[in-house]
């Protein structure tokens, strides 16, 4: 059956880019959609084989320039990743979606050039990994203010603290860690980020136990003990590391929005079959009740409508043209509508719809993360309101 998304999709995604895009559904659905379903009933995070096969694609380097030995994409083509693989599963999609979006990202933006030919070699052929060390125990949406501190030393910096919520720490080679430097600064100029090795004896992981979305991503708490590292450790400019985070995280957005349409892409596909499979009341198919008609044209309107704008916005993140805020509103919306609609397709398919082989309940979960990562949606909104009320922001500044 042809997926409802392709038909918005095709046209407005060039011939090569959308033979990768049919590679990448290919591959999801021989080597990882038969596996899901134990990976979740043994709650076990994704194997490495899959991590490997991943590699051997190439997608670990997507957007890594040829010159360091990636594949020279761009956002569309992570984006189109992100549709392919999260149209199944958002965890195993967000594995090389982060460790793309978030993990090599800074370097690629902030990184000097003995950094990026120091690491982006290994880290495009998946041999390494970085995770982005923005959020902590006591700092989620309040980042400008890490508690991680980096006290400076002869040559170098002391780091102590802890990061959470790190996607793919079972698999980081190093963590960017943002960190307090300049207490005294102003805001959104108080700290660094630093790339920090995953085997220093004083950097310490722990799988975050009890997740109950995103079950095949690894999600670690990474707490650093007095770490010391050179000053060439420092990625991007002293008391600039907000800007770093703060520029990744616009594409990290858009990708989270991405898995947010590729859920509801699957529940729309399930519940259109469904709807002319199933029949009550006198043979009737479901489908033929207005209600349940209701519900599917109102998800297919948000997929058409999301996915145009989202594609629309990608462009100009390539073109280097997007706006924080644009980023942060397609974010905001793509998970919000898709996060509305599940429940309710749920509800037309009835109580097959608890099963969880029926991948509805999955990304229903998973749709949650979509709200609350990359930035809650709450905490977004006074982001995005900026243009609009420019005299309250000036206050608040
Ligand atoms: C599965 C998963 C993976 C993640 N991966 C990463 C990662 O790789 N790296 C990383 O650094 N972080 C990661 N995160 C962390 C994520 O970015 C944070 O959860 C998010 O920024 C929100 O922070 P918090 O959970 O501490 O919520 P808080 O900041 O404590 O906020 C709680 C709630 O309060 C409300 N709120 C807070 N501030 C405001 C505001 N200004 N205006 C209105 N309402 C507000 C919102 O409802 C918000 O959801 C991940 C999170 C999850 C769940």
């Amino acid at each position: 059956m042809r997926r409802r998304m392709d038909t918005y999709l095709a046209p407005l995604v060039e011939s090569e880019r959308w033979s990768f895009y049919e590679t990448m559904c290919a591959f999801t659905a021989e080597a990882i959609a038969p596996e899901l379903l134990t990976w979740e009933r043994q709650h076990c995070l994704l194997p490495a084989t899959a991590i490997q096969a991943m590699a051997d694609m190439g997608l670990f380097g997507l957007t890594v320039a040829e010159e360091y030995g990636g594949q020279g994409g761009t956002q569309l083509d992570l984006i189109l990743m992100g549709l392919a693989l999260g149209y199944h599963s958002q965890s195993v999609a967000i594995t090389p979606g982060a460790a793309t979006s978030l993990g090599i990202k800074p370097l690629q933006l902030c990184g000097r050039d003995e950094q990026k030919q120091a690491h982006l070699p290994d880290l495009a052929a998946g041999r390494r990994m970085f995770v982005f060390g923005l959020s902590e125990p006591g700092r989620g949406s309040d980042a400008t203010n890490p508690e991680v501190r980096a006290t400076r030393l002869p040559g170098g910096w002391r780091l102590h603290g802890e990061k959470c919520w790190s996607t793919n720490a079972k698999w980081a080679s190093h963590i960017v860690v943002h960190a307090l430097t300049n207490p005294e600064g102003r805001r959104g100029h108080r700290s660094t980020c630093f790339i920090v090795p995953m085997d220093d004896p004083r950097v310490q992981y722990q799988e975050m136990q009890g997740k109950q979305v995103w079950m095949q991503s690894s999600t670690g708490a990474i707490a650093l003990d007095q770490v010391e590292v050179p000053d060439s450790a420092i990625l991007g400019a002293e008391h600039d590391g907000f800007r770093v985070m703060a520029t990744t995280l616009n594409g990290g957005r858009l990708f989270i929005s991405a898995l947010a349409l590729a859920s509801l892409a699957y529940a729309l596909d399930r519940c259109c079959s469904y709807a002319q499979e199933r029949v009550q009341f006198a043979n009737q198919p479901i489908g033929r009740f207005q209600r349940v008609q209701d519900v599917i044209l109102d998800m297919d309107i948000a997929l058409e409508q999301s996915l145009t704008w989202l594609l629309h916005l990608v462009r100009q993140y390539d073109a280097g043209t997007l706006q924080r805020e644009s980023a942060a509103k397609v974010k905001i919306e793509c998970s919000r509508r898709a996060s509305e609609l599940l429940p309710l397709a749920m509800e037309i398919c009835g109580g097959i719809a608890c099963l969880d082989e029926f991948g509805l309940t999955r990304h229903w979960r998973d749709l949650f993360v979509c709200r609350v990562g990359g930035g809650s949606n709450f905490a977004l909104k006074t982001l995005s309101t900026r243009p609009l009320l420019p005299g309250i922001h000036d206050i608040l500044q």
